[in-house]
């Protein structure tokens, strides 16, 4: 074997959460920027600031019923047969101010999120009480005692003034689209989308658009398209470089080029020990910072990663199974990353593997899945043949099994390690 067959084989191996590091050293958190949408167009997005309560809210004392506000002190005693009467001295619509206090004895009718007068510190529910109308003044019967404070939500009582309501790096969805929209926030600072550029090699890659019967050896660029889906999952914004030929001067152009324009890239394809393997062939020559050319992991082993000038580059397996588990162990974490999101792409779980059986073999084998409950224990279950070269079971994968190396291996029914996307319901 000559120099350059040793240098293809004689990649030293890192582990998964070693080559996550490397990467995540490399690239600054929220390295993207920022940038300001209107509330609506900031929804998926992540949060580049912290939002602070800059009002109490409630910022009034707040009716939670229709029915009556009172005087607690006034009911004290009541019940259905001798109940509480009260003269009703006012209604207050929402978004009303209450014409005068609540007096010993008086009440005042108000509605679902009317403010509560002075004097008053309970409301009755509607049903709870009987009206009459006597000579044309108006009174209230209350037929039980209320407790002080009882459904009038307090003034800061769901966030009081300086309250973090929202961390940075939140991705904002209808609940904190909410909070954004009641602290007054029409305008939010999200940070920018990563571009992303995708560049597949491979001199068998046809377009999507190629009709069949496809020519023998040919097939489909699937990856560019799939790679793009996850792009976009983890928030960034796809740019589809196209696909070049196992040619290694056409693919360091087109890496070159997309380093240039993007903030990361992701090539697929070329990075094993093949005979036209470019992506292999270009990082020996290139000048940027080689972080891993090999990833204790199956499948995807070969995968590797670098960076320059900050911007990362991520040589994916082209077999589409481990193009699916090289981006979601290594490539979603660093967009979420330049996004400010310091979370963990994923959370790592326990669960029963539900179906199936995999012997241990000599690097960590990560299985495509799906969880679901059964009986408050939760079951993984492979999605298919858990083939690298396999992509019809890719379709609904929501987590990755660990099988561990060495040993027995796992199979149905043993206690097993799963790794869940974060917003995942299981996660
Ligand atoms: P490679 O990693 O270049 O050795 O490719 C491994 C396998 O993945 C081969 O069978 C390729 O045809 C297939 N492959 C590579 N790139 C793509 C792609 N962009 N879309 C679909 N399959 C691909
Ligand atoms: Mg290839």
């Amino acid at each position: 074997m000559g120099a350059e067959g040793t240098a293809k084989f004689g990649r030293t191996g890192v582990t998964v959460e070693e080559a996550q590091r490397r990467i995540a050293e490399r690239i600054g958190i929220g390295c993207t920027g920022t940038e300001r949408v209107g509330l609506l167009e900031a929804f998926g997005r992540r949060l580049a600031e912290p939002i602070f309560a800059d009002a109490p809210l409630p910022h009034f004392r707040r009716s939670g019923l229709d029915g009556y506000a009172v005087r607690a002190a006034d009911t004290a005693g009541a019940t259905p047969q001798s109940p509480a009467r009260l003269r009703v001295t006012e209604t207050i619509a929402c978004g009303a101010v209450p014409a005068a206090d609540v007096a010993p004895g008086t009440a005042a009718r108000i509605m679902t999120g009317a403010a509560v007068p002075e004097g008053a510190d309970a409301v009755v529910m509607l049903e709870m009480t009987e009206a009459e109308d006597r000579d044309g003044v108006r009174f209230v019967l209350v037929g039980k005692p209320m407790e002080p404070g009882a459904n009038v939500a307090g003034i800061g009582g769901e966030a009081e003034t300086g309250r973090l309501v929202l961390e940075a790096g939140s991705v904002v969805s209808a609940g904190e689209t909410a909070v954004l929209a009641a602290f007054g926030h029409s305008v939010v600072t999200v940070a920018r989308r990563p571009k992303v550029a995708i560049v597949a090699t491979g001199a068998e890659l046809l377009p999507v658009d190629a009709p069949a019967p496809l020519a023998p050896g040919r097939v489909r660029d699937s990856n560019s398209a799939m790679v793009a889906a996850l792009v976009r999952e983890a928030g960034g914004t796809p740019i589809l470089w196209g696909a070049v030929d196992d040619d290694p001067s056409a693919a360091a152009f087109a890496v070159r080029s997309a380093l240039a324009e993007a903030d990361a890239v992701v090539t697929t394809g070329g990075v094993s020990v093949g005979d036209y393997d470019v992506m292999t062939d270009f990082c020996r020559t290139w000048d940027g910072e080689l972080l891993f050319d090999k990833v204790l992991m199956r499948p995807g082993s070969p995968t590797s990663a670098g960076v320059r000038d900050g911007r990362p580059l991520f040589m994916l397996s082209g077999n589409p199974g481990a193009c699916y588990v090289g981006f979601e162990l290594l490539v979603r974490g660093a967009l979420l990353l330049m996004q400010r999101s310091s979370e963990p792409a994923y959370r790592a779980v326990q669960a029963v593997l539900g179906e199936g059986q995999y012997p241990g073999i000599a690097l960590r084998r990560y299985v495509r899945g799906r969880c679901h409950s059964e009986n408050g224990t939760l079951v993984v279950v492979p999605t298919g043949a858990d083939k690298s070269s396999h992509l019809v079971s890719l379709p609904g994968t929501d987590c990755l099994i660990v099988v561990p190396p060495g040993g027995r291996g796992v199979r149905a029914g043993d206690a097993v390690s799963a790794l869940v996307r974060r917003h995942s319901p299981f996660a």
